[in-house]
């Protein structure tokens, strides 16, 4: 049945029409009964009450008055044309103006008749007017009563006359019909009972026209629960496919390596969260499947060692490891920490780059292949085909936003059989997204930072307190300590951020004439940036000015302050990112947020969760309010398409868990959706997913 409403023609619903039909086509993309249906209000109103003219008063909603037009008056001419009404009911009079189809507004309205106007007052000019109400003549058996959805709906379809009103008239006709009336329940009866969820057909009647907000709240937790039940079996099955087909080699024993370096070399307890993380790894890569896990840890959690041990599970079952890192700094910083740790256990490391020479190049390229290599570390130069190991048991990606899903395909196929993969991230994920978007990981928390770190202090500084900053950086450099500063840098305005860069980098060198300043920027050739770098790790220089190239990874716990230029252009877990720079060593860290006088309201409110919290996930959470899914770092190369329409993953969290669980128990019954149920639920997951970008195109 609900493949039919998917069928017909909206053109055939009574007052539609093949002219009306096209426009709600081209404007809202419905061009079938389902669509239609599907296309709930964006917001409701209540319309059981009156309001009286006199009662109007700061921000309102949308209102309903009863009342007559007194006088119209079509003003100004061209595009400033505009036909300006007086409409009173006795307490008082209010402005109706209308911008456009002002000679058939004036040809259907009169003065003297009762209508019911709706809309919103706005304040304009100290007095409050509304602009393009909706209105209807008053007739009190047919004054709309309780609760109505408000549509959204564009200027063009405004124009030829398709209204909230006309919507909620022609959703009114598609509710009689018998198609909507006997709509097949989608979802299995088990679960509408213990979850007490609105039947669909009573569901979508009430998402259009709820006869109360109880009802109103039923059918949209009923159309979110719906929404997000398909998407999570969705991913169930896919895993559980993907998980039939994939097999791993079986690292079975922990031996010589790991257990010399854990006796002997690690410098300090892990905490209770790292060993957890490579017990779960340990059991993953025992298990005979391919380990494909998502590593999260806050900035400063610990991950380079988590993931160091790892690989020495890997050499200790007689394979090769490889660790990759989004940049140059950072895959030699990692080669710098590793090969460290590693050469006190005999094991060999190797550090392979853009900018490594070629006779090294073709040295390392030899002893991958006869296997006496045994860690790599590098750059995306790991993944080009003439690097070809001797057998590569397991690939550990850092800072996984910065690769794309393609780039980690093609370190599967270095092997037939794929090697185990792990993925770290510093970004963390709100749980409730990962799940979603990374369902095809299993996903890692690092959720305790080691011992003795101090929270960073955050504070907001505006542009004119800029001395004061200065005097606060050189009382910490006189402590022996050193500073970043950061600028802002997008494509876009290239060249002026460069400049302001460069302008910043004078001014410091100016204040600071006692101490030395690097700088680093994007630009820069690779030999230079990492030289100046160099001089910033190695305290030769005291403040380091640069850009967000410094956001992933780089270590320097002797720095404590990190100050941020024009603050209020970056977004929050960048800003997070770059405050993960300090506070890595035993010393009171701080962060500085320098920002213009004039911020928007969500701007400082951007900052201020800074300044309020050090917590990644807080922080993530807030970002993904603020920007939505959609934008979050990481979704971009997901490939899930995030077009959700009822539920929203950055606020439905605790539906997004609760159909997570109900669609695992439901496959844990019928595992290969072969029931006459099942069936069917796979029949409506592939009317949902197919026209949607394959599940099997993902990493
Ligand atoms: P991230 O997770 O940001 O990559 P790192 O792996 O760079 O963090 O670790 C940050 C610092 O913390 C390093 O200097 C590392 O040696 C240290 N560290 C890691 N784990 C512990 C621990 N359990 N106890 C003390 N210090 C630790
Ligand atoms: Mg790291």
């Amino acid at each position: 049945m609900n493949n039919d409403l998917r069928r017909m023609d909206i053109q055939y619903l009574t007052g539609v029409g093949p002219k009306r039909a096209e426009l709600l086509r081209k404007e809202l993309g419905i061009a079938t009964f389902h669509d239609l249906i599907y296309y709930f209000p964006f917001r409701y109103v209540d319309r059981s009450t009156i309001h009286h003219i006199n009662e109007i008063d700061g921000d309102m909603p949308y209102i309903q008055l009863r009342g007559r037009f007194v006088t119209f008056n079509a003003v100004g001419e061209g595009a400033k044309r505009r036909l300006q009404a007086l409409f009173t009911d006795g307490t008082g009079t209010i402005e109706v103006v209308w911008f456009n189809r002002v000679r058939s507004i004036q040809e259907t309205y009169r003065t003297g008749v009762e209508y019911l106007l709706f809309g919103k007052p706005s304040l304009f000019q100290n007095h409050y007017n509304i602009v393009h109400p909706e209105v209807d003549v008053y007739k009190p058996e047919t004054a709309p009563q309780g609760l109505q959805g408000v549509y959204s709906l564009t200027e063009k379809l405004l124009n030829r006359q398709i209204t909230t009103r006309t919507m909620q008239r022609l959703v009114g006709n598609l509710i009689k019909t018998p198609a909507v009336q006997q709509v097949a329940e989608t979802l299995p009866r088990q679960l509408l009972a213990q979850r007490n969820l609105m039947p669909l057909s009573q569901a979508l009647v009430n998402m259009h026209t709820p006869a109360s907000i109880r009802d109103l709240q039923r059918a949209q937790f009923r159309m979110k629960y719906e929404e997000l039940f398909f998407l999570q079996l969705n991913i169930l099955k896919y895993i559980k496919g993907r998980e039939e087909r994939r097999v791993g080699f079986v690292f079975a024993h922990v031996g010589d390596c790991f257990n010399n370096f854990y006796n002997h070399v690690l410098a300090f307890p892990l905490t209770g969260a790292q060993k957890r993380v490579i017990r779960e790894m340990r059991c993953d890569m025992g298990s005979g499947r391919q380990m494909n896990r998502l590593l999260q840890g806050d900035v400063g959690s610990g991950k380079t060692i988590v993931a160091f041990m790892t690989t020495l599970i890997a050499l200790d079952n007689g394979y090769q490891a490889c660790i990759m890192a989004p940049t140059e700094i950072l895959a030699t910083q990692h080669h710098e920490t590793i090969s460290e740790m590693a050469s006190k256990i005999g094991v060999s490391v190797a550090l392979l780059t853009g900018s490594t020479r070629k006779s090294e190049r073709e040295r390392i390229h030899q002893q991958l292949l006869s296997g006496e290599l045994q860690i790599l570390i590098g750059t995306h130069a790991l993944i080009e085909d003439v690097v070809q190991f001797r057998n590569l048991g397991l690939a550990v990606i850092d800072e996984q936003h910065r690769f794309g899903v393609a780039q980690r395909a093609k370190l599967w196929r270095k092997n037939s059989t794929p090697p185990h993969v792990l993925v770290m991230t510093a970004t963390p994920i709100p749980r409730t997204l990962a799940m979603t978007v990374y369902g095809d990981l299993d996903v890692s928390v690092i959720d305790e930072l080691p011992p003795g770190r101090k929270p960073v202090t955050t504070i907001m500084r505006y542009d004119k307190d800029r001395e004061a900053m200065y005097h606060f950086v050189g009382q910490q450099l006189r402590q022996g300590r050193q500073a970043y500063i950061v600028y802002p840098l997008i494509e876009e305005n290239e060249k002026l951020d460069l400049r302001a860069l460069e302008e910043g980098f004078e001014i410091v060198q100016e204040t600071f004439p006692s101490y030395r300043v690097a700088m680093v920027h994007g630009r820069m050739k690779p030999a230079e940036k990492d030289h100046q770098m160099e001089l910033f790790a190695s305290h030769q220089a005291h403040i380091l000015v640069a850009t967000t190239v410094i956001e992933v990874g780089v270590n320097v716990p002797n720095a404590s302050v990190m100050v941020i230029e024009n603050a209020e252009r970056f977004g929050l877990s960048q800003l997070h990112q770059l405050r993960g720079r300090v506070g890595r060593g035993a010393d009171q860290s701080y962060c500085i947020l320098m920002t213009k006088y004039q911020l928007s309201a969500e701007t400082r409110h951007r900052l201020e969760v800074m300044t309020q919290t050090n917590d990644g996930f807080r922080v993530a959470e807030e970002d993904m309010k603020l920007r939505g899914p959609g934008d979050m770092d990481g979704t971009q190369q997901s490939g899930v398409a995030f077009n959700l329409r009822v539920a929203n993953l950055a606020q439905d969290g605790q539906i997004v868990q609760l159909t997570r669980d109900d669609a695992q128990a439901y496959l844990d019954h019928d595992p290969d959706l072969a029931t006459p149920e099942g069936q069917q639920l796979d029949r409506h997951l592939r009317t949902i997913f197919d026209k949607q970008q394959s599940w099997s195109e993902i990493s």
